[in-house]
């Protein structure tokens, strides 16, 4: 019997498990009490950890597509079809013939992390994808404007907090997105208990909004709008006092300005809350000692994702809230942080839009194209034409819109490679499927998450098992051999020295680095004998704001001091980081931008628009289900069934449907049909059904989730609407006819 501690990878929390093994089993799944973030507390989903490990659908072996169907292959074969087929296609077609499709669980890889930016760089295709537009891309856009980098992103002080205004989120279940926060429950009833408020705005009365002091329906679509109404306020009532902040922000009388056109008597409507608690909820967050307004999935899958995220942060400002304890601070992450040297003002901002998708135009944000494009470049023959595609860990045909035209381009390529472990609905498509090993065969170290935590905290976890195929950053350096065209065997090793080369050379270059100007070979002779992620790690770490600066700091923070400690190391609360943290070409807090003021006028229309009184269909965040790919661990689908339409009593009685019957969804984009659910905690005019299900097509590989299929919402969203500034899909508000789903009567 033997105990591990390990870093839960399922979500964001990133909460510490004590995981037990006898031999090659998973005999229990528990909460670290001693976990420096979580303190014992877990989900259930972490017990999918043992039933991962035990799921005898997850691949193992590479599979190749021979006369139709995916045969089990080596490795060798396996790359050397991967070579056979993309070569030539490269060589032919360029580089933008071949398409990546990112998916979410590569935000919890460090291998993922640490090593796709090297395949990608050797591909040199412009057609990136990720999840991130179905998801988060507005808030990084909004922030990479203010702030000068796309993961400065502000994250409430939750357990300093006395007043906490939530929109769009339902932290109860999720434990936080772009917050890294277990125990959501306990902080914000701590909030409660030490005499503070939480209020919630939701189109639907989420759990989160069940423990909350105060909900307020609002209308998909609008929160931009109620931003911008409580920002007039405080401008009309000389409530705007940025405090601390006044000399660090560029743009306030710009903004003070443009906010006055929204005020609460004239968005009230639009967004289905009264002018007066518009006015009081804009006047209580100014009034509170500490405040902090957070907003997620729900304000940036919208068609005004970017303007939510930005009002968001200007509320912030606004109310002097930004960057001071209680208020939206800014984590200090122990690495991966190129953006703590303490230089302020050494920024150049980031720049979005550097290039266009080819067939439609929209700007690239970060790197990455919006994947609502993806089918149209697949399908439009022409130079460039995507004609080739690598999905990693992602199941774009079930988790982005228009789902069933995506999945007949998908058809259509040439030739297919998913680096997943499971045969799922978009990799059955796939010519060759690598396995990635389990998250017990491999390290763990959350470089992105812990740049957006609640508390600053750094924790790694070695593998527990031996993985059993090659390390999976073994597997991308391969691939990278292949696409840098040294073939299915490149020389891993030398890979490998010229990735740690290529990030101690960058380092020792930065003038503001704790190394800058260093001897790299010495610093790469210290890191021996590590390799791979590891190496990559350790350097990171001895060059943070907590690290050893290889000498510099003897105690300070190295992998083998977290390796020593194996509940992690806890580097304190928030501190106040501007202007260090900034990295605009101004050196200022961009309160606003160009691109966002140019953008409040598509806003304004909204408030033009006509309302039909037709329903809208929003998504709904499961406490067992974290998008597409935990549906084949029996714990996490047992029960009823939870792939529903929620809808109003009033909406249902008028529509004629009824609980537990079927009804039929239909949009521009497609029609579907699924269970009914009645429920009076969901605002009239809005129904909702989760996102990520849909597990009943042929050769899926997943039995379980193929016994608890569900239905893909996403065959309901329309590709063609996206916010313009981030490329974002539009999945929130989508304009819907239900109605019920005719059975024919069985004969008697
Ligand atoms: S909240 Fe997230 S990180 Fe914590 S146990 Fe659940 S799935 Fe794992």
């Amino acid at each position: 019997m033997a105990l591990h501690y390990r870093t839960c990878p399922f979500c964001e929390a990133t909460c510490g498990l004590e995981v037990e093994t006898e031999g090659t089993e998973v005999v229990s799944v528990r909460g670290d009490e001693r976990d420096v973030l979580s303190h014992g507390f877990i989900c259930p989903k972490a017990y999918g950890l043992k039933q991962l490990h035990e799921d005898p659908d997850r691949l193992t072996t590479p599979l190749i597509r021979r006369d139709g169907e995916l045969r089990e292959a080596t490795w060798d074969e396996a790359f050397e079809e991967i070579d056979r087929r993309l070569t030539p296609l490269l060589a032919e077609h360029g580089r933008n013939a071949v398409a990546v499709y990112i998916g979410n669980p590569n935000a919890h890889n460090l291998s993922s992390l640490a090593y796709g930016p090297v395949w990608l760089r050797a591909l040199g295709s412009q057609n990136i994808y990720s999840a991130s537009t179905v998801d988060q891309m507005p808030k990084q856009v909004s922030s990479g404007l203010m702030f000068g980098h796309l993961l400065s992103v502000p994250v409430p002080d939750v357990d300093r907090t006395d007043h906490l205004l939530i929109l769009g989120a339902n932290p109860l279940v999720s434990n936080g997105s772009l917050l890294t926060a277990p125990d959501m429950r306990g902080r914000l009833r701590a909030i409660r208990e030490r005499g503070g408020k939480v209020v919630v705005v939701d189109p639907r009365r989420t759990r989160t909004a069940e423990e909350a002091d105060e909900h307020h329906y609002i209308r998909p679509g609008a929160d931009a709008l109620l931003l911008a109404a409580m920002a007039c306020t405080l401008v009309e009532e000389n409530l705007v006092d940025p405090g601390r902040l006044a000399e660090h922000v560029d743009g306030l009388d710009q903004v003070t300005q443009v906010v006055r056109d929204f005020s609460p008597e004239l968005v009230a409507e639009a967004c289905g809350i009264e002018a007066g608690e518009i006015r009081r909820m804009a006047r209580e967050l100014a009034a509170a000692e500490r405040a902090a307004v957070y907003a997620r999935i729900g304000t940036c899958t919208q068609e005004f994702g970017t303007l939510a995220s930005w009002l968001v942060d200007v509320l912030n400002v606004l109310t002097g809230n930004l960057d001071r304890e209680g208020g939206a601070m800014f984590p200090l992450a122990a690495a991966g942080q190129r953006n703590a040297s303490g230089t302020p003002g050494a920024g150049k901002g980031v720049r979005i839009g550097r290039w266009q998708s080819r067939v439609r135009g929209l700007p690239e944000t970060f790197g990455e194209l919006p994947v609502a494009t993806l089918a149209e470049e697949i399908e439009t023959p022409g130079e460039g034409q995507v004609r080739a595609l690598v999905t990693v860990a992602g199941n774009p045909v079930v988790s982005t819109p228009n789902s069933e035209r995506l999945e007949t381009a998908i058809e259509g390529l040439d030739f297919m490679l998913a680096v997943d472990i499971y045969v799922n609905e978009t990799t059955r498509h796939a010519d060759v499927v690598l396995p990635g090993p389990e998250p017990l065969e491999k390290s763990h170290y959350d470089l992105a998450l812990y740049q957006l935590a609640v508390h600053n905290v750094a924790n790694y976890s070695p593998p527990v098992f031996e993985p059993s195929g090659p390390p999976e950053w073994e597997t991308f350096l391969r691939l990278a051999g292949v696409l840098a065209g040294q073939g299915p065997d490149a020389d891993l090793d030398a890979l490998d020295d010229l990735v740690i080369s290529t990030v101690v050379q960058r380092e020792v270059g930065d003038a503001g680095s704790r190394v800058a100007g260093r001897e790299p070979a010495e610093l790469i002779e210290a890191l021996e004998p590590r390799r791979g992620p590891e190496r990559v790690l350790d350097f990171m770490l001895r060059v943070g704001p907590y690290g050893d600066g290889f000498g510099a700091e003897p105690d300070g923070l190295t992998l083998a001091l977290l390796e020593a400690h194996p509940h992690g190391i806890d580097l304190g609360p928030h501190r106040e980081r501007v202007p260090e943290v900034l990295r605009t070409a101004s050196g200022k807090i961009e309160l606003a931008p160009e691109a966002l003021i140019a953008d409040v006028e598509r806003l304004q229309g909204a408030l033009a628009r006509e309302r039909n009184g037709g329903l809208v269909l929003i998504g709904r965040r499961q406490l067992r289900s974290n998008n597409s790919w935990m549906h084949n661990l029996p714990a996490l689908v047992k029960g009823k069934d939870r792939c529903t339409l929620h809808i109003h009593p009033d909406d249902a009685r008028r529509l004629g449907l009824e609980d537990g019957g079927r009804a039929l969804i239909s949009s521009v984009a497609g029609q579907i049909e699924v269970p009914v659910e009645l429920t009076d905690g969901i605002m009239p005019g809005v129904v909702s059904i989760p996102h990520g299900w849909g597990h009943d097509a042929p050769g899926v590989k997943m039995r379980v989730a193929n016994d608890h299929a569900g239905v893909n919402t996403n065959v309901l969203a329309d590709e063609s609407q996206v916010d313009p500034l981030s490329g974002n899909a539009v999945l929130n508000g989508i304009p819907v006819e239900v109605r019920a789903a005719v059975t024919e009567a069985i004969p008697a």
